[in-house]
């Protein structure tokens, strides 16, 4: 249960200035550089980071590349690292509304929701992971009777992690858990306005007893210090969530440099799929809302395209208007807000400009549209409906990040699949409909690395994340994302 009391009792505290921690040592940039942290609550400064350079990059790669060599970290016991592991997500949850309330103040999540997403999901992560460490085995493989076939599975090394700024911890709990349990050395590179909570979380691993230089921690611009880390020579892989565009620019990295392997987490434009014969489309109105306009659109899997079947088009569109109007926008750390602050200004000026394109193209707004609370001096958008969206629309192909959800209408299932399918992304979506020979076809023939049937978004961490098409590679989440942090070595051994 939140407390009112405690949460403005901690929003009332001083932020300390952050720095780098680079081999177990909280350092300054080189060059003394920092930057302003500001509230998306208040558009205030709630304090300073390090203003990371390409140097203090290369010397976190360094830490952490000598803490791989030694072996301080890969070379102990599992049930060694078992313990420490465990023993962080303890400190994750002892310390869950302090880490809350901080990320909180400096993304802009509604408290309610980042409670349960941010700590409370990366010390379950943590702690999965830590619980499979001594339970991955090597192989033997089936071969020719005068030979023995080893597979080892061998920790791949020194993993560079790009964090964006919507689910700061929970990500990076999807990156630190299987990476660190698998035995690697570690670099975190949290986003620029949202790195608070990350780096805190980072200093509790080290509190549970993880060795200095296993992981390490460098805030800063992406174009410097992320790029600094995907140009590394001495970088053997590197995982991401993020943009597309950003995406991208990794792999060119990787190219130019050492050709790392890349993992991507990006965008996707997921379509949810309403039917008229829906179990219960009262409640898949509310669900629809939720699924798009929580943490205001932050969220890599939001289900920002509505298709929805032409004879019941007027009346769901009426019905996710009403639990859209019915949702609190305002202060993230009320407890009973349900959508908080869009991230920055940067972001909500983006939002704001996708719907005037999505005019401009023969959009209609239902509901918002709008900036608002514009008093508070913070960053708040009003939930957003825009019908009559073109499969072909930029609100359609682009993606948001937003509070917006553009509506399509479709006739047929092929209509429906057809339109679903009409973009680069394959992140994930969801299907409504009362039909099991019908739900089943749709999450065969939608191209997505998940779908929701009767509901939306909330999948746990027994089950992988990952996209297809221009949303990316590999997996996050399940025993499925250990496979980005090994190697696979084969001995060939003569009997
Ligand atoms: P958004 O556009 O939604 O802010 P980004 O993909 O730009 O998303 O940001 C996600 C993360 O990528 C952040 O940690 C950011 O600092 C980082 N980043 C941005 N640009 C670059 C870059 N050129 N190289 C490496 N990392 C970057």
């Amino acid at each position: 249960m939140l407390e009112q009391g405690k949460i403005d009792a901690l929003r009332a505290q001083p932020v300390p200035a952050f720095s780098h921690l680079i081999d177990g040592r909280h350092v300054a940039a080189s060059n003394g550089a920092t930057m302003d942290i500001i509230s998306p609550i208040d558009g205030k400064v709630l304090t300073t980071a390090a203003r990371g350079t390409a140097a203090d990059m290369e010397a976190a790669i360094a830490a952490a590349r000598a803490a791989f060599e030694d072996r301080r970290w890969a070379g102990q016991p599992p049930s060694a690292r078992k313990k420490v592991l465990m023993k962080w997500a303890d400190l994750i949850e002892a310390n869950a509304l302090e880490l809350a309330v901080l990320g909180v103040r400096d993304n802009g999540t509604e408290i309610g929701m980042a409670i349960k997403a941010e700590p409370a999901s990366a010390a379950a992560t943590i702690r999965y992971y830590a619980e499979a460490l001594d339970k991955i085995y090597g192989e033997i493989a089936p071969t020719q009777s005068d030979v023995l076939g080893l597979i080892h599975k061998e920790p791949v090394g020194v993993v560079g992690a790009i964090i964006p700024w919507n689910f700061p911890m929970m990500i990076g709990a999807w990156k630190l858990g299987p990476a660190l349990a698998m035995g690697n050395s570690v670099i975190l590179k949290p986003a620029e306005t949202a790195s608070l909570s990350l780096m805190r979380m980072a200093d509790l691993a080290l509190e549970a007893g993880l060795p200095p230089g296993v992981l390490n921690a460098v805030t800063g611009e992406g174009a410097v210090v992320g790029e600094a880390m995907g140009l590394s020579m001495d970088l053997d892989v590197l995982v991401f969530t993020g943009s597309g565009g950003t995406g991208r620019r990794l792999m060119e990295y990787s190219a130019r440099s050492n050709m790392k392997r890349v993992y991507l987490e990006l965008g996707g434009k997921s379509p949810n799929i309403v039917f008229a014969d829906a179990p219960n489309l009262a409640e898949a109105a509310k669900v629809t809302a939720a699924g798009i306009f929580r943490n205001a659109g932050q969220v890599c899997v939001a289900g920002s395209r509505l298709l929805v079947e032409a004879s019941i088009h007027d009346e769901f569109v009426a019905a996710v208007t009403r639990a859209a109007e019915a949702m609190r926008v305002g202060d993230p750390l009320k407890t009973d807000t349900q959508i908080g602050a869009v991230n920055s200004e940067a972001q909500l000026t983006q939002n704001l400009k996708f719907v005037e394109t999505a005019q401009a193209e023969g959009g209609q707004i239902v509901t918002g549209g709008t900036r608002i609370l514009q008093d508070s001096g913070g960053c708040y958008m009003a939930p957003t409906i825009v019908t009559d969206v073109t499969p072909e629309a930029t609100l359609a192909q682009k993606e948001v990040f937003g509070p917006v959800l553009g509506v399509t209408s479709f006739r047929t299932d092929d209509d429906a699949v057809r339109i679903a399918n009409a973009t680069v992304y394959g992140l994930a979506g969801g299907v409504w409909t009362s039909n099991l020979g019908r739900a089943h076809r749709m999450v065969r023939d939608v191209r997505t690395g998940v779908m929701h049937v009767n509901t939306y978004g909330g999948a746990d961490g027994t089950v992988p994340l990952g996209g297809v098409g221009q949303s990316g590679n590999g997996v996050d989440k399940s025993l499925h994302a250990i496979e980005k942090y090994i190697n696979l070595k084969t001995a060939w051994i003569r009997l």
